[in-house]
């Protein structure tokens, strides 16, 4: 597997590409913002961006999806429940966070347990809502990409629309948790963690 972390744009939002080492396909995970460092970094790894996966629609993680999409025809997956955020500019914050009132139309909606191929690699949804309704974390190999769910000893927001305090907690101690102990957490903003210690330092969960 092919992996590469970046933080785009003026939220600081965390962008992960994971490439396939058979064919040199990319999924590019929440390419929030900075189109033109996020495409030469794929072009430096030798990769092809084929899919996008949304981890939510929040604006800030939005930013740089049309460019990829119209430049590529890279294919935009999210989990259904947050598809129609997605296509609104207003429900998405992208014209309030941005300027720049993003609709996006996605071409897969995800569900709970899907799963998600791209050569060699397996992505496996887990749905996890708290933070939207549609929120979701992205396993492949040893590592997990949490989103705005759950943070280095912190947890997402939960007063935005969708948002639950009990969702989000009951999302990270049944559907996260249950994964090894030293699966690696990369999430939405911050700095990267492990389950382990997510569960014996995180104020929130514990
Ligand atoms: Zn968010
Ligand atoms: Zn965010």
């Amino acid at each position: 597997m092919i992996f590469e972390a970046m933080t785009v744009g003026s939220f600081l939002s965390n962008c992960y590409i994971v490439g396939a080492e058979t064919t040199k396909e990319a999924a590019i995970i929440d390419p929030g913002a900075d189109f033109v460092r996020i495409e030469n970094e794929i072009k430096e790894l030798g990769l092809t961006p084929k899919i996008i996966i949304l981890t939510h629609a929040h604006g800030d993680h939005i930013g740089a999806v049309k460019d990829f999409v119209e430049k590529y025809g890279t294919k935009v997956y999210i989990h259904k429940e947050d598809a129609e955020m997605l296509k609104d500019g207003n429900k998405n914050f992208s014209k309030i966070l941005t300027g720049k009132s993003m609709s996006i139309i996605p071409d897969v909606e995800l569900e709970d347990k899907d799963e998600i191929k791209l050569g060699d690699l397996n992505f496996e949804i887990i749905h996890t809502p708290g933070h939207t309704r549609g929120g979701i974390c992205i396993k492949v190999e040893n590592i997990m990409m949490t989103g705005d769910t759950l943070f280095n000893k912190s947890i997402g927001r939960t007063d935005f629309p969708g948002g639950s305090f009990e969702e989000i907690i009951q999302s990270i101690k049944e559907k996260i948790f249950k994964y090894d102990d030293d699966t690696v957490i990369y999430p939405g903003h911050n700095s990267p963690s492990t389950i382990k210690s997510e569960k014996l330092g995180n104020p929130f969960v514990k």
